[in-house]
C-alpha cells in the first residue's frame, strides 16, 4: 500500500510538474513585482497587462483584457497566483475593446470606472457581429501568409500569436458575451479604501479616449496610466481626441509628480513598464508643447509657421531606438501639435 501510494505521489508530482511546465508555454506570462502585485500579460503584437493586487479586502485588478476567453484565464492565473478568489473591484484604465471587453469575467466584483464609460462601452459594442466578421478577415489573412509564403522565424511567431490573438477574441465575442459596464462610477477622483492600502484614481480625459484614468498606488509606488503612456510600438497616446483637456491632465500629472506621491514605476496598459524619470520627460513634453502653442497662438504665429520652427527636441528622439522611424516621430510631433492648437487655451 505504502509503495502505491509512493508511486501514485510520483506519478502526480510529475504531472504536475508538466503542468507547470505547460503553464510556461501559457499564453499569458505572470511577472510577480511584489509580495502584492503581479502582472499578467498577453503574448501578443499588443501585450496587454492585467494588474492584479492582493489586499486585506480582496483582490483588486486592474483592466481585463478584450476577451472573455483572455480574461477567464487571467482570472485563473490570479486565483492560482495569490491562493485566493476573494475578487473586491475591477478597475478599468478605459473602455476600449483590449481592457474592458472581458469585464465580464469579473462580475462578482465591483466595477469600478469613469462616468462616461457605459455609454462609450455601449456605442463600441452596438455591431459586435460586424466586429467578428471584419476581425475573421483579417485573421484570414494572417492565415493565408503563414501558409503560403515561406516566413522567416521571428514573422512566423507573430503571425502564430497573432491568429491565436484574434482567435480568442473573435470566440470570446462569439459566445455569450456581454458588454459589463462600471458599478461604481466617479467624475474626477476617487479613492478605494482596502484597509492595508488605498487606490487613487483621477480621471484625465478626453485624451487617448473619454474615459480614461490614473490609478495610483502609493503603497506600491505604482501608477498604472491606461493607453496614455507608452512608447513601444505605440507612440504615448495623450492627444487623440477632438477636444482634449489639456490643463486638467498637466494638473493630474503635477499633482502625482510634485513630491507628495511617490511613484516609482508606471505600468502602461501595453508593453514594458516606465520609470517615474520618463513620466516626467512626457509631463514636461506635454507641458513645454501646451504652453508655446498658446503662446504663438496670442503672438498671432501661424500653425504651419509654428510646426517649421518647433521642431521635436533631441532627448525625444530615443524612440528610435525603440524602432520607431524618423518619419513617424515627426508625423507624431505634428499631430499632437495640431490637437493642441485646437484647444482653447
Ligand atoms: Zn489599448
Amino acid at each position: 500500500m505504502k509503495l502505491l501510494t509512493g508511486i501514485l505521489t510520483l506519478l502526480f508530482s510529475i504531472i504536475a510538474s508538466s503542468t507547470t511546465l505547460g503553464q510556461s508555454e501559457d499564453y499569458i506570462t505572470v511577472n510577480r513585482i511584489s509580495d502584492r502585485v503581479a502582472v499578467f500579460t498577453e503574448k501578443s503584437s499588443i501585450n496587454n497587462n492585467v494588474i492584479a493586487i492582493q489586499t486585506q479586502k480582496g483582490i483588486v485588478v486592474i483592466d481585463a483584457m478584450c476577451s472573455p476567453i483572455t480574461a477567464g484565464r487571467v482570472r485563473e492565473l490570479i486565483v492560482q497566483e495569490f491562493n485566493r478568489s476573494d475578487f473586491a473591484y475591477l478597475i478599468n484604465t478605459h473602455h476600449d475593446f483590449d481592457h474592458a471587453w472581458g469585464n465580464q469575467v469579473f462580475s462578482d466584483a465591483e466595477i469600478v470606472g469613469h462616468t462616461s464609460f457605459e455609454e462609450a462601452l455601449l456605442k463600441s459594442t452596438r455591431d459586435i457581429d460586424g466586429t467578428i466578421e471584419s476581425n475573421k478577415k483579417h485573421r484570414q489573412k494572417h492565415i493565408d501568409e503563414l501558409e503560403n509564403s515561406n516566413p522567416d522565424s521571428a514573422r512566423k511567431k507573430y503571425l502564430q500569436e497573432y491568429i491565436a490573438f484574434r482567435t480568442r477574441f473573435i470566440d470570446g465575442l462569439s459566445k455569450d458575451f456581454k458588454p459589463t459596464p462600471p458599478t461604481i462610477t466617479f467624475e474626477d477622483t476617487l479613492t478605494l479604501d482596502l484597509e492595508d492600502i488605498r487606490i487613487k484614481l483621477f480621471y484625465v480625459g478626453p485624451a487617448h479616449s473619454v474615459s480614461d484614468i490614473f490609478i495610483l498606488v502609493e503603497e506600491e509606488g505604482l501608477l498604472m496610466t491606461g493607453d496614455i503612456f507608452m512608447d513601444r510600438l505605440f507612440y504615448p497616446m495623450f492627444a487623440l481626441k477632438d477636444t482634449l483637456n489639456v490643463p486638467n491632465f498637466l494638473n493630474v500629472l503635477n499633482t502625482l509628480l510634485d513630491g507628495k506621491y511617490t511613484i516609482k514605476t508606471v505600468i502602461p496598459a501595453h508593453k514594458e513598464f516606465w520609470d517615474r524619470k520618463k513620466l516626467i520627460l512626457w509631463r514636461d513634453y506635454i507641458a513645454n508643447l501646451w504652453e508655446s502653442v498658446n503662446k504663438a497662438k496670442q503672438q498671432g504665429i501661424t500653425i504651419s509657421e509654428f510646426i517649421d520652427s518647433n521642431p521635436i527636441k533631441e532627448k525625444y528622439l530615443y524612440l528610435k531606438e525603440l524602432g520607431h522611424s524618423d518619419k513617424g516621430i515627426q508625423n507624431f510631433h505634428k499631430k499632437n501639435i495640431k490637437a493642441f492648437w485646437k484647444q482653447r487655451s
